[in-house]
């Protein structure tokens, strides 16, 4: 079978991609082809024993399940493949969880894969020429993905067909090759650094919110019953409440409250009250909104070093010695949630909510 070369970096490289065409490559055979890619299963860091399977099971994202249960009512009834989704939003809020839930809900496979392990085109038409008709393809990270990626991918959302190129120089030809029907879910925490053309090939482009108290409580109750726990319903309100509105830190606070426990009762079977979550998570510096050493860090450079602020996204990742985009998309989307944090033209600015909560006094004084 001859497919695709990755014609050393070359193609690898987004700039050498060229126009539409994909970048010049060989006549290969089909060791080119990488071997299946990994389904769920073969994943560790994705198999995670909390995670809600079916649709009823995934608690809140109203709008999403609604959107997303007809869609799958609707394809189910005429037997084709789910259309592309395409869901954005900050980390942990279950973007994964619902690409593995449209699969089980659909009776397919869902294959896993993040945009920065496609970096070559044999390992995107690899894992295309793999999939079984209607399985779930889950692309992470998808605004990652290099020109290359994406233009092999327009042909395959559009028209189950991949377009390759074979042979070099004046012998080279374009090839086209039938794919199954098969259902994209792109997950992406910065929907707005997604190219125009891949993001209007999603039939379905949904955005999952932070989630409400109440929201929170019951994952936390339904966590604590997976992991055997005896969560006192002020507790599991307590957790709630300091997780983020994230169900990712939600699991992972209750993992450090259930060790806590543990230590105190001895056999880890003991009831959990308020008083030992407040004590667990003030030992992993979670204050009583939820903010964490990073959070903190950030409000108090500002307000230290730059009076609140407007201060640069760069600056501020400088002075914090992390990484801008981490910034961006994992620790600000909280703090604007809570308002304790604004984005001006001019830069980011600690709120008046923020000072408060900071112990800090007011703009014109305490
Ligand atoms: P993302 O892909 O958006 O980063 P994940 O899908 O990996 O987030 O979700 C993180 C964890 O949070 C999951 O392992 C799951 O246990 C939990 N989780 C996410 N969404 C829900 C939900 N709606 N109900 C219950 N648990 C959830």
């Amino acid at each position: 079978m001859a497919i695709i070369s990755s014609g050393g970096k070359a193609s690898a490289d987004p700039s050498s991609a060229g126009g539409a065409g994909l970048s010049p490559v060989a006549p290969v055979s089909a060791r080119l082809v990488d071997p299946a890619p990994l389904d769920a299963a073969d994943h560790p860091e994705r198999v995670d024993g909390l995670r809600p399977r079916r649709l009823d099971d995934y608690i809140g994202q109203k709008d999403l399940k609604q959107v997303l249960g007809i869609a799958i009512e609707a394809t189910r009834s005429r037997n084709e493949a789910l259309d592309h989704v395409l869901l954005y939003g900050p980390p942990g809020l279950g973007k994964t969880t619902m690409a593995l839930v449209l699969a089980e809900e659909l009776g397919v496979r869902c294959r896993i894969t993040s945009a920065p392990a496609l970096e070559r085109p044999r390992d995107i038409v690899g894992l295309l020429v793999n999939l079984q008709p209607r399985d779930v393809l889950f692309i992470d990270e998808i605004h990652r993905l290099n020109r290359v990626a994406e233009e092999i991918l327009y042909p395959a959302m559009e028209d189950f067909r991949l377009d390759l190129t074979v042979g070099q120089g004046t012998t080279a030809r374009t090839r086209s090759v039938p794919l199954v029907p098969f259902t994209l879910v792109g997950a992406t925490t910065k929907a707005g650094s997604l190219s125009s053309p891949l993001r209007d090939r999603f039939g379905l482009i949904q955005r999952l919110e932070f989630y409400d108290l109440v929201d929170l409580q019951a994952i936390v109750e339904r966590a604590a019953v997976l992991l055997g726990l005896d969560l006192r319903r002020e507790a599991a309100l307590e957790v709630a409440r300091r997780c983020r509105g994230t169900p990712r830190i939600a699991n992972r606070l209750l993992r450090r409250v259930r060790d806590v426990a543990w230590v105190r009762g001895g056999d880890g079977h003991g009831c959990i009250d308020g008083a030992l979550v407040e004590e667990a998570l003030q030992l992993h510096r979670v204050d009583g909104r939820g903010l964490d050493a990073s959070d903190r860090r950030l409000l108090h450079l500002l307000l230290e070093q730059y009076g609140g602020g407007p201060v640069g996204l760069e600056t501020l990742a400088a002075g914090l010695g992390e990484d801008a985009a981490t910034l961006e998309t994992v620790v600000e989307p909280f703090l604007l949630q809570m308002g304790f944090l604004q984005r001006t033209p001019r830069g980011r600015m600690v709120t008046e909510a923020g000072r408060a909560h900071m112990g800090w006094p007011g703009e014109s004084g305490p």
